[in-house]
C-alpha cells in the first residue's frame, strides 16, 4: 500500500521532501469494518492550508500522516453488513492505495452509479465541489433572475457549477478564469455570458465592461486582486458567498496575506458571507448530489476534467492546481 505523507511542512510553494511516498501497512478490518480500494482521488484547493500548523475549521494534517483526501473506492473486504465487497463509495481514505474504516463513519457514502456519470464526477460536479458550488449559491447567494453573478475560477469544478446553476436561475453570468483558453471554454461549452482573463493585463476595466449593471453576487473562490478589480462594482445589497481564496494558499504566512475580508470590510454594507459546504448542508448530501448528477447525465451540467495517472504524480499535480495549470477538476487515477 502506497501513501503520500506530509514530511515536513512546506513554507510557501511545496518543495522536494515535503510530501513523500511511502509504504504503509493495510490494517486488517476488526468487527464492523471495510477494507476499501482507491480508484480516484480528488485533489482540493483546501488540503494546502491543512499542511499548515495553523488551526482553521480543520485540525492541521500531522507531521507523518497521510495527506487527507476524498476518493471514489471499491469495497475489497468487508466485515460489515453495511458494505459490501464490490460496493463503491466516496470516502475520506487519504493520499493512498488502500484504506481501513469503519463502514459507519462519517462523510463515507455508497455512491449508486447512474447511466451518463462517470464514477470520477462524483469527486467534481457531482461531489464535494458541485455541492459546494450549488449551496453557496442558491442558499448563501440567493439568486434572482436577471441579476449579475461573478465567479471566480470559473472553469474548476466549484466555478462551473456555481455559473451553470446560476443560468438554470435566470442570471446574467460572468466568469473570471487564467488565460483565453479557460476564458473561451466558459462561455462557448459552459454558456456563461462572459468571461474575463485576469491574466490579460486589463482586469479592471474588462470586468467593468463585462458587468454594464454592476455586480448582484460575487461567488469568491480566489481572493486577491480580482476581489480588489469586484469590490467597487459590487450593488447595492450584493452578496458574496466567500467560499475560499486560493490566491493565499500558498502563502508563508496566512494570517498575513490581505483576504477577501480585508478588501470587502470596507464597503458598507459588508456583503461577506463565509460558509463551509461540510459544516452546513450535511444533511442535504444525498438530495443535492441527485440534483447534479442528473444534470451531469441531461447534459445541462458540462465539465472539464484533469486526470494525473498514479499516485506517484499526484504531488506535481497538486502544486499545478495551486497555480492554475489544471484544467477542470483535477483527479489522481490510482488505480483501474
Ligand atoms: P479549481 O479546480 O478551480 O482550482 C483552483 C483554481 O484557482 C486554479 O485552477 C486557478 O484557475 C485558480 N487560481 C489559482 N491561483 C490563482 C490566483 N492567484 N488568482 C486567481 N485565480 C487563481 O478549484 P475548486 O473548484 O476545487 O475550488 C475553488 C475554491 O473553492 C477554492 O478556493 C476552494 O478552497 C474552495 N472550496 C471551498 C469549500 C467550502 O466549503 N467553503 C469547499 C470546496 C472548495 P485559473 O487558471 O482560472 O486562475
Amino acid at each position: 500500500n502506497r501513501a503520500v505523507v506530509l514530511k515536513n511542512r512546506p513554507e510557501g510553494e511545496i518543495q522536494e521532501g515535503d510530501l513523500v511516498m511511502e509504504e504503509r501497512l493495510v490494517r486488517a478490518p476488526g468487527d464492523g469494518e471495510v477494507v476499501a480500494k482507491v480508484l480516484w482521488l480528488s485533489l482540493d484547493p483546501y488540503m494546502r492550508p491543512r499542511m499548515n500548523d495553523a488551526k482553521g475549521y480543520m485540525d492541521p494534517i500531522g507531521i507523518d500522516e497521510v495527506i487527507v483526501g476524498e476518493s471514489v473506492a471499491q469495497i475489497v473486504e468487508s466485515r460489515s453488513d453495511k458494505l459490501k465487497v464490490g460496493d463503491l463509495v466516496t470516502c475520506y481514505s487519504g493520499w493512498q492505495e488502500y484504506v481501513t474504516f469503519p463502514a459507519d463513519a462519517p462523510m463515507v457514502y455508497r455512491v449508486r452509479p447512474k447511466e451518463g456519470v462517470p464514477l470520477q464526477a462524483y469527486l467534481g460536479v457531482a461531489g464535494m465541489p458541485g455541492r459546494t458550488g450549488y449551496c453557496g449559491l442558491m442558499y448563501v447567494g440567493k439568486p434572482q433572475p436577471g441579476e449579475t453573478v461573478v465567479v471566480s475560477a470559473a472553469s474548476g469544478p466549484v466555478g462551473t457549477v456555481v455559473g451553470q446553476t446560476a443560468k438554470i436561475e435566470g442570471c446574467r453570468v460572468v466568469g473570471v478564469a487564467g488565460g483565453p483558453e479557460k476564458c473561451r471554454f466558459v462561455v462557448e461549452e459552459l454558456g456563461f455570458d462572459a468571461c474575463v482573463d485576469y491574466k490579460a493585463g486589463n482586469l479592471k476595466a474588462d470586468l467593468k465592461a463585462a458587468c454594464p449593471d454592476g455586480i448582484d453576487i460575487y461567488f469568491e473562490n480566489v481572493g486577491g486582486a480580482v476581489t480588489r478589480a469586484v469590490a467597487p462594482l459590487l450593488n447595492p445589497g450584493a452578496r458574496v458567498p466567500i467560499c475560499g481564496y486560493v490566491s493565499a494558499y500558498n502563502a508563508k504566512d496566512m494570517t498575513e496575506v490581505e483576504t477577501p475580508f480585508h478588501v470587502l470590510k470596507a464597503l458598507d454594507p459588508v456583503p461577506e458571507h463565509r460558509f463551509f459546504l461540510v459544516t452546513e448542508w450535511q444533511d442535504r448530501h444525498q438530495e443535492i448530489t441527485d440534483i447534479l448528477a442528473s444534470r451531469v447525465a441531461g447534459g445541462e451540467l458540462k465539465y472539464r476534467e484533469t486526470v494525473a495517472e498514479g499516485l506517484e504524480n499526484a504531488v506535481e499535480a497538486f502544486k499545478g492546481m495551486l497555480k492554475g495549470k489544471n484544467f477542470g477538476k483535477q483527479l489522481v487515477r490510482v488505480s483501474e
